[in-house]
């Protein structure tokens, strides 16, 4: 996925603030923060929505959950309180389709 944004941050040929990075994923602050802490968690796989997950990406996904849990004990918000959202599609307002699972705290959070 040459174009895809995510894929070519995920590559180092854009930049990113990169926060966390291993062989399954890398973490970055939003460009657009809506918390003090905003951190997304990008699969260097190209996977476009949660919809196109399978079975195979199971330990992925776990991963993302366990690398925001450390992102936020490291942020100071652990106990705080934080979020981790996947946004899927347009009604929730997915606009980069490559899966990220935004952590956001350091603030109350209101819902939705
Ligand atoms: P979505 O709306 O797809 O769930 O989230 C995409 C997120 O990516 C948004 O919060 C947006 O601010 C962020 N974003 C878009 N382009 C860039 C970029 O070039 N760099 C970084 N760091 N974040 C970006
Ligand atoms: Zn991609």
């Amino acid at each position: 996925m040459e174009s895809c944004l995510f894929c070519r941050i995920a590559k180092h040929e854009l930049p990113a603030k990169v926060v966390y990075e291993d062989d399954r994923v890398i973490a970055f602050d939003d460009i657009n923060p809506q918390a003090p802490m905003h951190i997304l968690i990008v699969p260097h796989k190209h996977i476009p929505t949660l919809n196109d997950a399978t079975a195979a990406d199971n330990d992925l996904l776990l991963h993302m959950f366990a690398v925001a849990r450390k992102l936020a004990q490291q942020n100071g918000v652990a106990h705080s309180g934080y979020r981790t959202v996947f946004n899927v599609n347009s009604e929730a307002g997915q606009s980069v389709f490559h899966l990220h699972l935004h952590v956001l705290g350091g603030r109350k959070l209101s819902w939705p």
